[in-house]
């Protein structure tokens, strides 16, 4: 068999899109734009990617992009009342603080001090909290991404078995009370799972987290499964050339077994920053006590 590929940034395209009618909409009728404030401490160059491509998709969706750079020497509390600031303003609906953090920031504490209606990370406990109790909480937005493109490629996903690799609060675990919620058989397979393989072999819908290149095999998919790739892992370089990017599975392989998988880069990737835009939508809407248009 050969895989269909599981197109994440013609999916990404088109719902940011509908995000930029929406915020039109929004615009016209209510009289506000959304605005988003990002804010990046110390000088990590992925971080300085995903944030210059963050800042320059929201400006592009029409919304406001507020962008806030602090320095490495940033104390915790210094980054606290930035904030505190940020919670206040009514001009800002979503606040996004790049992860991770200087080692001297104590990450939760920052996650938790964002004001749970603005955390369009969907991170902060009141958050996790209403996604596990089938809440209208704000979701993360790479499960929330992956989510949306089985759902585009399967249509109803009830009765399927679902197996997660990797139980981290950002992807693997969300992604599991997503698949409860939508009627999946949930697994999570994680570093002390006894027979991985095995594990994997069971899935209708495999979803890997780990951030180890090439890491699922074809042995271990079962003919015809849905491979969701969340994996983002740079290759060494290879001579004067920088190295590639690649998922967790062995995507080669794997796409000969599969039924449809999604591709490193173009997969989940583009969904993560089209999902971060809607959640920006939703957030002002929820905040200002109105409809949220369709996206
Ligand atoms: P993480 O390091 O927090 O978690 C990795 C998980 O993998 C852990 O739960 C661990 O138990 C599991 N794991 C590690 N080794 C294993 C093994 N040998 N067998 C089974 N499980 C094992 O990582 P994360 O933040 O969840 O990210 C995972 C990957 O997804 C990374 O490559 C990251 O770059 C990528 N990612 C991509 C996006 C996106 O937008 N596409 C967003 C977030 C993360």
């Amino acid at each position: 068999m050969s895989a269909i590929l599981i197109d994440g940034k013609a999916f990404a395209e088109n719902l940011i899109s509908r995000v930029s009618v929406a915020v039109n909409e929004l615009d016209n009728i209510h009289n506000f734009k959304p605005g988003l404030a990002v804010v990046l401490v110390g000088e990590n160059p992925a971080s300085e990617v995903y944030v210059k491509n963050k800042v320059r998709q929201t400006e592009k969706s029409g919304m406001v992009s507020i962008e806030h750079r602090l320095s490495e020497k940033t104390t915790e509390k210094e980054l606290l009342s930035l904030v505190k600031t940020l919670n206040e303003d009514d001009k800002i609906d979503g606040i996004l603080v790049q992860l991770p953090l200087p080692k001297h920031i104590n990450e939760n504490s920052i996650i938790n001090s964002i004001s749970p209606s603005k955390d369009v990370d969907g991170f902060s406990i009141p958050n996790v909290g209403l996604l596990s109790t089938s809440g209208e909480g704000l979701i993360p937005c790479t499960p929330l991404g992956c989510l949306l493109l089985l759902q585009d490629h399967l249509g109803d996903l009830t009765g399927k078995n679902a197996v997660i690799i990797g139980r981290s609060n950002i992807v693997g675990k969300p992604m599991a009370q997503l698949l409860i919620k939508a009627n999946c058989t949930v697994t999570i397979a994680h570093s002390k799972t006894k027979d991985l393989e095995n594990e994997c072999k069971k899935a209708d819908i495999l979803v890997a987290a780990v951030g180890r290149p090439h890491f699922v095999k074809k042995e271990w998919v079962k003919n015809g499964a849905v491979v969701i790739d969340v994996g983002i892992n740079r290759l060494p370089p290879e001579g004067d050339k920088k190295g590639k990017l690649v998922g967790d599975v062995d995507f080669e392989n794997v796409s000969e077994i599969a039924s449809a998988i999604t591709p490193v880069p173009g997969g989940v990737g583009p969904m993560t920053i089209a999902c971060l835009l809607r959640n920006t939508v939703t957030a002002s809407c929820k905040r200002r006590k109105i409809n949220e248009p369709k996206m």
